[in-house]
């Protein structure tokens, strides 16, 4: 038989639905939701064992919130969930994020939709039909109208290529995939490569527990107190008494915290009234020392400076040894890697059971059954925890690598650098919706909230194709090039770019540099309803070949 009667053959076979979504993570759970709200048939599929995404497959010690938390890193749809869910803390350990995703699965009444422990293992676009089929690791085949990939930003875990890694004896965990049951570091000597946002939030609490905890850094990071505390009654009923109002600011705001952006220049004040500025910021913890001191922080490398040397200085206070206060500190512009929250990370380096290896100086020849060796030697280990990271923005959709027109892969698609448009639709992959893809606002913005517009969006614009009796939408030739030229350009009047970072692709061996992020927050989601207002403007419509599958079955 020919390959497309084959595949015609096989989208018949497959069970039919409106849309499949992968991924039940903020994203995936309320995109199903919401096409319900449509009385489409939807289902969801994750791999995990649990919904939840990132807070599902995060379980290490110390993972926490490091946005404004509380009832700002949350849903905002439904302003009865926010009256009925108490938070905590301002911010909240991963165990209370999971078990509010699990009260969420609930409420909605998702979880009769969503297959857990279910991989999805191939997705291809049918043109003749204008749908997908996707096929499962439980050998289900399914097909719908409508894919909506909803797989993370940082999922993909990169494992460091590092020469017997596969060798090691120990214990070895990747800060991503970490075990559901509690790691014991009790009288081990325990060694981690990495201090990004996992390792600097896992540190402090493994150097507690350890008998011993070497830590291997290539790249010092800036770190800021997270001032996490008891979340105050007073302010919870103050959201939820201006509810509609708050979720408009955050809405608005540029990374959608509830901030009020400051209007003055770091340059405006003396060096004085700035420390104490920062001071006043360092105590009270959390990013607003980054987001809210100043507005020209992130964008003038002067104004940069000042909030550099503060934390620096900070560094060099906390750190009794000179020599370790040295090499934690970073020589960068702050704030262009993400910036991280900790809970007494530099003050880790004080204890005694603590040893930093500074890899810049004495580099990882290879792992051993027994440890780590460095340049000047081996490091003896019973555990290893990699705390390396992850292929960002882009890694778990190469990884599912769906089939778009002509059979062509993603990882074909994207083989020279990555293309959208609007970070929502790929070319030549029609009906395929992307929730945090490359080129959205994603990780510079609040997450739940940014899902929920962007779930909202797809949303609309599948309810515009139904009533318009359309059958395929796709970026129209060429569109993608002006969307990538426009995140370039937002982020060009940033500092952003000039950091080696995972945003910029650079934290993965031979992946190329392409920055992943529309930084404009608002103005991205003034965008979206100005495509969608203009009749999906950018868009290539076809007209529907057949009936939808809810028609047909
Ligand atoms: P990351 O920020 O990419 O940090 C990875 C660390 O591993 C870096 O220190 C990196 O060094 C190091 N590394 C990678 N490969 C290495 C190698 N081959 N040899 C030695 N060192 C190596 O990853 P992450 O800490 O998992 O955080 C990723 C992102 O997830 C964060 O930026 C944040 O957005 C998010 N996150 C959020 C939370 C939260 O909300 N609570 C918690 C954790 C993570 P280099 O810097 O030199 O590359």
């Amino acid at each position: 038989m020919p390959e497309q009667s084959t595949q015609q053959a096989s989208a018949a076979r497959a069970r039919a639905l409106d849309a499949i979504i992968i991924g039940a993570g903020f994203g995936g759970m309320y995109a199903l939701h919401l096409l319900r709200g449509l009385g489409l048939s939807a289902r969801v599929y994750d791999d995990a064992t649990s919904v939840g995404g990132t807070w599902s497959w995060n379980r290490y010690p110390g993972a926490r919130v490091d946005f404004p938390g509380g009832p700002y890193y949350c849903y905002t749809f439904s302003e009865e969930l926010v009256r009925e869910w108490d938070w905590a803390e301002t911010q909240p350990d991963q165990p209370s994020v999971l078990a509010y995703l699990n009260y969420v699965a609930d409420k909605f009444d998702l979880r009769r939709d969503i297959e857990l422990q279910t991989r999805v293992t191939s997705a291809q676009y049918d043109e003749a039909t204008q749908r997908w089929t996707v096929e499962t690791n439980h050998g289900a085949r399914v097909s719908a109208q409508f894919l909506i990939c909803a797989v993370g930003t940082l999922s993909a875990a990169n494992r460091p290529n590092i020469p017997g890694l596969d060798s090691f004896a120990g214990e070895c965990y990747h800060t991503g995939h970490w075990p559901h049951e509690k790691v014991d570091f009790t009288g081990k000597r325990v060694g981690i490569i990495g201090t990004g946002s996992s390792g600097v939030q896992a540190i402090p609490i493994m150097a507690r527990e350890a008998a011993h905890l070497t830590v291997f850094q290539r790249t010092p990071q800036y770190t800021i107190p997270a001032g996490n505390r008891p979340l105050d009654p007073a302010v919870t009923r103050q959201t939820r008494d201006n509810w509609p109002q708050v979720r408009q600011q955050m809405i608005e705001s540029p990374f959608g915290a509830p901030f009020v952006p400051s209007t003055r220049s770091a340059l405006d004040d003396t060096p004085e009234q700035r420390k104490a500025l920062y001071e006043t910021h360092w105590q009270k913890g959390g990013l607003g020392i980054a987001f809210d001191s100043y507005h020209d922080i992130l964008f003038e490398q002067a104004a940069n400076h000042t909030l550099a040397d503060f934390v620096r200085s900070k560094i060099g206070q906390i750190v009794r040894d000179p020599t370790i206060a040295k090499k934690l500190m970073p020589d960068y512009l702050i704030g262009t890697k993400r910036q991280i929250l900790d809970s007494g990370y530099y003050e880790t380096f004080n204890r005694d059971n603590v040893n930093l290896v500074d890899l810049r100086d004495d580099p990882i020849q290879a792992i051993t059954p027994g440890g780590v060796r460095t340049r000047s030697g081996e490091h003896p280990l019973d555990m290893l925890v990699l705390a390396t990271g992850y292929d960002a923005i882009t890694g778990a959709l190469q990884n599912l690598n769906p089939r778009g027109r002509g059979g062509v892969t993603l990882k074909q698609q994207w083989a020279e650098r990555f293309n959208t448009y609007l970070g929502m639709a790929i070319p030549g992959f029609p009906n395929l919706f992307m929730i945090h893809g490359p080129e959205t606002p994603s990780v510079l913005f609040n997450m739940p909230l940014g899902a929920e517009l962007e779930g909202e969006w797809i949303r609309d614009c599948i309810r515009y194709l139904r009533e318009h009796r359309l059958g395929a939408i796709e970026p129209a030739p060429g569109v993608e090039t002006a969307w990538g030229e426009e995140v370039a350009e937002v982020a060009s009047h940033t500092l952003f770019p000039l950091t080696e970072s995972w945003y910029t692709g650079a934290n993965i061996p031979g992946k190329h540099r392409q920055f992943a992020v529309h930084m404009g927050g608002p103005r991205y989601f003034q965008k979206l309803s100005k495509v969608a207002g203009k009749g999906y403007e950018g868009f290539a419509l076809e007209p529907e070949l057949r009936a939808p599958a809810a028609a047909r079955s």
